[in-house]
């Protein structure tokens, strides 16, 4: 675009262009991915969203949605070009006003050429307009929309959003979100945080929801559905917003004696994280046949599966835990899930602990003692487990056990310094492992990279479990019972489906 034939007659106009930089006037693609070693496509290089806001309309009946996204951007280069990441079929793109040009690339590569090539460091809108159906979308064979009888669902790790949105789909660019949805009169639209009004008009009622805080793409979900729904405030006046399937069948009493209890975990999770970090609170259970829940941020999605054998509060506790352990502190690469999973499950731990179903450290020394040393489990690096094994068991129930081995070794005191420090450290941002290993040494003033090298980097089973390595003598017999907890929190295994 920024290259000019040279003519007889322009030199003047040429010896000013030649006063320009080399770097001013050089444009070119925006990367097709973010870098990430696990999801090269994931989201794109050359910008950084700051809001998304989304008009949309979806029909249950048909599974039809349609919308108009309108992104607010921050260019980080000179562009020629860029990338979004869409499945859905694209009409038109508005890039600050002006129509582009757009093509789809793969699967899921929206490829965006504005009308003028565009500076470093300006502010950008981009305006898509898009419709499909989310269930016909399969990116990677795969699909992360649900389709229930009464709607759909988009809820899924490590992405959903190209299913229903527009967007710079990697957890390093998070923005804040304005959804609204338009649905046929006795449906509902379920998003992240605020319901900020609902106004019913010719048969169609709109919701329009609003998450103030920055939000990585795919922990923003989406779900039409027929629900009741339940409002409260927190003690601290945090807006509560659960919603559940009409149609749970057996599994509703269980689900809303575990999800009715979030504003008291969160509670309690203040305690030991630190103040909440988002607007609202909450959760929400559609009639989808999958059977995990997912921490999408301020109202974690659950499947009504998990509540089969009655309440659950262990997965509610996992999910708030992610609120400040993923959701405001996320991931830098999607690597560095155990910033993630092992918080959250050793979240669960704390919680079997203060319930007296078995403290951290006998779940710890269970999950030690259960495996033995040729099961796969300890091949794989919680700390860096590969895209195969991101979900994996190990990153969860060994992940934890590098968390108490870390008690363990700095003692009640700093440790849960560190836990809570944390959050507040990263807040709203994005952290790596080793970020994490040299937060916990300077608060604790202990070195610790043999530890979690151990425990986190090694395929293998460490030599000695949690307590041991810190001089703790194991309190188990030869044979170790497990604690009351363990099943409940089994049950919470099947949290991500991959
Ligand atoms: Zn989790």
């Amino acid at each position: 675009m920024h290259r000019r034939i040279f003519a007889p007659g322009v030199l003047a106009a040429a010896t000013l262009l030649l006063a320009v930089p080399a770097s001013a006037a050089s444009f070119a693609p925006g990367a097709p991915g973010m870098g990430d070693p696990y999801y090269p496509a994931a989201g794109n290089g050359g910008y950084d969203v700051s809001h998304y806001d989304l008009r949309l309309k979806y029909q249950p009946a048909t599974d039809l949605l349609e919308g108009t996204a309108t992104l607010l951007a921050t260019t980080k280069q000179n562009l020629s070009s860029f990338h979004l990441d869409l499945g859905l079929d694209v009409s038109e793109v508005r890039v600050n006003g002006r129509l582009a040009r757009f093509a789809k690339e793969g699967e899921q590569e929206l490829v965006i050429t504005p009308a003028a090539p565009l500076e470093k460091g300006k502010s950008l809108s981009v305006v898509v307009r898009y419709a499909g159906k989310p269930s016909e979308v399969r990116i990677g064979g795969f699909t992360a929309w649900h389709r229930t009888p009464d709607g759909g669902v988009a809820a899924q790790e490590p992405d959903s959003a190209a299913w229903w949105f527009p967007s710079n789909d990697h957890p390093l660019d998070k923005a804040t979100y304005d959804v609204s949805v338009s649905v046929p009169d006795g449906s509902q639209a379920i998003s992240n945080g605020v319901l900020q009004s609902q106004s019913s008009k010719l048969g169609w009622t709109r919701f329009a929801w609003r998450s103030n805080k920055p939000q990585a793409s795919y922990l923003a979900t989406l779900a039409v559905g027929r629900f009741d729904v339940t409002t409260d405030r927190t003690a601290s006046g945090l807006p509560v917003l659960n919603a559940y399937s009409k149609d749970l069948g057996d599994h509703g009493g269980a689900a809303r004696a575990s999800i009715e209890r979030t504003a008291e975990v969160t509670e309690w999770l203040e305690g030991i994280f630190g103040p909440y970090p988002f607007n609202a609170i909450g959760g929400y259970i559609p009639n989808v046949t999958s059977g995990y829940a997912l921490e999408t941020q301020t109202r974690p999605f659950y499947s009504p599966r998990q509540f089969a054998n009655g309440a659950n509060v262990s997965v509610v506790v996992h999910e708030m835990a992610h609120q400040w352990y993923g959701d405001s502190v996320s991931v830098h690469h999607w690597k560095d899930i155990w910033i993630n999973e092992g918080f959250a499950r050793y979240s669960q731990w704390l919680w079997s602990e203060k319930e007296g179903e078995g403290t951290a450290q006998e779940l710890a020394d269970h999950a030690y003692s259960s495996r033995p040393a040729d099961d796969p489990f300890w091949q794989v690096k919680p700390g860096d487990p590969g895209p195969d094994k991101q979900f994996d068991i190990a990153v969860y129930d060994r992940g934890a056990m590098a968390i108490q081995a870390l008690r363990n070794k700095v003692g009640d005191e700093a440790f849960f310094r560190i836990l809570k420090g944390w959050p507040q450290q990263y807040a709203y941002g994005n952290a790596k492992v080793s970020d994490f290993v040299r937060y916990a040494e300077k608060v604790s003033k202990k070195p610790l990279a043999e530890l979690f090298d151990t425990w986190l980097f090694q395929p293998s089973k460490p030599s000695a479990p949690a307590a041991a390595q810190a001089r703790i003598a194991p309190r188990s017999a030869a044979k170790p019972v497990a604690p009351k907890s363990w099943k409940k929190i089994a049950e919470t295994n099947t949290i991500h489906e991959h």
